[in-house]
C-alpha cells in the first residue's frame, strides 16, 4: 500500500526535516473543502456567534454518532467493527470534517493554517517526549 511506504519514509526522517516539510507542504486541499464545503451550508444566522454555536453544536452531534457506532461495535459484536459500522463510521467522519470546516469559516480561519498548526504543535511534543500526558500547553 502506498500509504504505507510513504508513513515508513516520514518515520526515517529526522524531526528537522519533517518540521520544515510541514512549514512548506501544501495543504492546500484542506482550504479546497472548506471552500466547497461552505458553499452547502445552511443554517440560520451564519457570521455571527449563533451561527459559531450552530456549527459546534453539529460538530458536537456528528462526533457523538462516531462515538455511538463505535459503542454498539463494543456492545454487540464484541468490539468488532463490522464492514456496515465501517461504511457508517466513513460517512459520520466526513460530517466531522464538514463541521470543523464550517466552524473554521464562521471563525475565520483557514482549516489549512489549522491542520499545519495541530501538526507542528505535535511534532513539538514528540521531540520534547511528552506526546502523552495532558495539557494543551505541554
Ligand atoms: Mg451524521
Amino acid at each position: 500500500m502506498e500509504f504505507e511506504k510513504l508513513l515508513e519514509q516520514v518515520k526515517n526522517m529526522t524531526h528537522q526535516a519533517v518540521i520544515e516539510d510541514i512549514k512548506f507542504a501544501n495543504f492546500r486541499a484542506f482550504s479546497d473543502y472548506q471552500l466547497y464545503a461552505v458553499n452547502t451550508a445552511i443554517y440560520p444566522n451564519q457570521g455571527n456567534t449563533e451561527g459559531l454555536l450552530y456549527t459546534v453544536l453539529g460538530l458536537n452531534g456528528e462526533s457523538g454518532e462516531v462515538a455511538e457506532y463505535v459503542k454498539k461495535a463494543l456492545r454487540d459484536d464484541d468490539g468488532k467493527v463490522s464492514d456496515e459500522r465501517r461504511e457508517k463510521l466513513f460517512y459520520e467522519l466526513g460530517d466531522i470534517l464538514w463541521y470543523v470546516a464550517n466552524t473554521c469559516e464562521e471563525l475565520e480561519i483557514d482549516i489549512e493554517d489549522v491542520a499545519r498548526a495541530n501538526l507542528l504543535k505535535l511534532y513539538d511534543r514528540k521531540e520534547r517526549e511528552v506526546l502523552q500526558g495532558e495539557g494543551d500547553t505541554r
